[in-house]
């Protein structure tokens, strides 16, 4: 069977206009996708328009649609499979089209950042993505034509959840990776089978992965799977990581480059993590190599990463000191004439209780009892090279008491001038998660203080990033709060909202005589705290050795004795403090640099 014109394609793959879009190649600007829907209507004609190929098939598509493609292309053949954009989906879907796949990561507008931020803002309907999804889901042609909808990708689970399985119309949620049992089912809708309503997926061999055929929207190239640090809040944990060979990912980045992409993306859960060893020991000359690679590709220009975690840069910072030359040179963002590296950061807490239980494997190859360390020598490690990470905090997660809570706030003081976007977010029970049973926060349970996380974290970001503009921006708030946020969210909000616009403690503050409370006050030691927490009283909870001593513990463990000499562990000790380490620049950005530490 081949497709006829006129006829349809066989199969047809798409995704929602929201998730086919470059934005300009500005994950900034990707970020408001999970805003609501008509605070962009003015900017949809600028990002949600669609670039055809000379055949009309889409441009650029999610890169997890591209593996789709490649998988059923080889089975099935070219002619049988194309790729189309929503707004196209009339020009391939025909009489003869038994199949429309669709790739989705935020259906329902229920992920983590989308179900914050348009919880906070409140107004204007649900998220994009959300509206997004609907739109293409209710195009006529799916009805007129009645071919089998296969539903994937990374976020089926909130079709699911919102029990719209059948509203949507769709046949088939597909649940998991694609290598191992598409063909078979995509087999069986040729042949006018059967297939199940929802259908759990087995995991793929890994050497059987496909190269793409085609470049995926912000020309991603995926570097490694699943991730095994064990977060019983994330799904990537439940998959085992693996890297894939240079080489292949070279090869993908030279199709992303020679379709146009102005950008390559470096998907991965954990950048640092590529071709590590066991124990979490991060490899130094492959992540490095694989930097290079890719930048050394002809025609790439802007290079991106996605994520990363901080224990590998803080076993071994020559990861950063080496691989920052290659990325400074392949990237466009600047800040205050500075170019710099970002990547995506989960820090989640200051709470080491919380961590403990619920993130432990984070912290590996070193114990989790350091937490705030780990972090603070990480991020501080990242802005001695010119990385400015975005790091998202979460709050409501499950058994988070108020010590948890202060414990992140004690967090924020140490990082108060890290060069970095603190991006607080609220716990989402996801279905593949251990977590998937625990129960989800409202913003309306919010405490005071979880505003306070919200609202502080927001502030350092209009301090750090937009301090030309503060002078403007705090009135804004004022007038928010005024109008808006105390009507919307309630009277919680009132003093976080004046402590991020500098008025805490002032004549607007009405509880100024308030004496410090020495539990939770700075002085007061918030992470002792957190440690001490009543509600774990019962825990064996052990108040561990000096972070310093720990890290030498790790590093005589993984590299040896002469690794773990004192002056490694000195060099530690300072930065945690903030005191620098005043090492040489290792990259290629010119100006004063300081020592950038929290
Ligand atoms: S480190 Fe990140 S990707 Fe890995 S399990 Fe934890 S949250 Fe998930």
């Amino acid at each position: 069977m081949t497709a006829k014109k006129g006829q349809g394609a066989p199969i047809v793959l798409t995704a929602s206009r929201v998730e086919s879009s470059n934005f300009g190649y500005d994950p900034f600007i990707a970020f408001t996708s999970t805003f609501p829907y008509k605070f962009f209507k003015p900017f949809t004609n600028k990002y949600l328009q669609h670039e055809d190929l000379d055949d009309g098939q889409q441009a650029f598509v999610p890169y997890g649609l591209r593996k789709v493609e490649a998988i059923l292309v080889k089975e099935f053949g070219r002619d049988m499979v194309k790729i189309a954009h929503p707004d196209t989906l009339d020009r391939f879907v025909g009489k003869d089209t038994k199949m429309v796949g669709i790739s989705t990561m935020d259906p329902m507008g229920l992920a983590y950042v989308s179900t914050t931020y348009n919880s906070l803002i409140g107004v204007g309907g649900e998220a994009l993505t959300s509206h997004e999804f609907k739109r293409m889901m209710f195009n006529p042609v799916l009805t007129r034509f009645d071919p089998t909808v296969i539903v994937g990708g990374a976020g089926v689970w909130q079709i699911e959840d919102a029990k719209m399985v059948d509203e949507f119309g769709i046949d088939c949620l597909f649940k998991g990776e694609a290598e191992k049992d598409l063909v078979s089912l995509v087999t069986k809708v040729l042949d006018g089978e059967d297939i199940p309503r929802i259908f759990e997926a087995s995991k793929p061999d890994y050497d059987t992965v496909l190269d793409v055929l085609g470049p995926g929207t912000y020309g991603t190239v995926e570097i490694t799977r699943g991730c095994g640090r064990g977060c019983q809040f994330c799904s990537p944990t439940m998959r085992k990581k693996h890297s894939f060979p240079t080489d292949r990912i070279v090869r993908e980045v030279k199709t992303a480059v020679k379709a146009g992409s102005k950008m390559v993306f470096i998907n991965s859960e954990d950048v640092f993590l590529y071709e590590s060893k066991p124990g979490f020991v991060p490899n130094r000359e492959a992540v490095v190599g694989m930097f290079k690679a890719i930048c050394d590709v002809p025609g790439v220009e802007d290079v991106h990463l996605s994520h990363a975690s901080l224990a590998p840069i803080v076993y071994d910072p020559k990861i950063l000191e080496e691989g920052t030359p290659h990325l400074l040179e392949h990237t466009h963002r600047t800040l205050q004439g500075r170019k710099f590296v970002t990547v995506e950061v989960g820090v989640e807490t200051g709470s080491v209780r919380i961590m403990r239980k619920q993130m432990a494997g984070k912290a590996l190859p070193y114990k989790v009892d350091h937490w705030p360390d780990i972090v603070c020598e990480g991020i501080g490690n990242m802005n001695d090279h010119d990385w400015y990470p975005l790091c998202t905090f979460m709050t409501g997660m499950p058994d988070e008491s108020e010590a948890d809570v202060q414990a992140t706030l004690e967090l924020f003081d140490r990082l108060k001038d890290a060069k970095m976007m603190k991006v607080p977010v609220l716990f989402i029970p996801l279905e593949e998660a251990m977590l998937s049973d625990a129960k989800r926060i409202e913003l309306d349970r919010l405490s005071e203080s979880q505003w306070d996380v919200i609202l502080t974290a927001w502030q350092h970001n209009t301090r750090i990033w937009q301090s030309n503009k503060e002078v403007f921006i705090r009135p804004l708030f004022f007038l928010t709060q005024c109008f808006y946020v105390r009507w919307r969210h309630g009277p919680k909000t009132r003093r976080p909202m004046l402590k991020m616009m500098g008025l805490d403690g002032t004549i607007f503050d009405r509880k100024v005589a308030r004496s410090c409370d020495t539990a939770y006050c700075a002085s007061g030691g918030r992470m002792k705290v957190a440690i001490d927490d009543k509600a774990d009283a019962t825990e064996d909870v052990v108040v561990p050795k000096d972070w310093a001593s720990a890290k030498a513990e790790v590093d005589l463990r993984f590299k040896g004795p002469e690794a773990a000499a004192p002056g490694v562990s000195q060099g530690m000790r300072n930065k945690v403090k903030g005191t620098g380490t005043g090492k040489a620049k290792a990259n290629s950005n010119d100006g004063n640099r300081g020592s950038g530490h929290p």
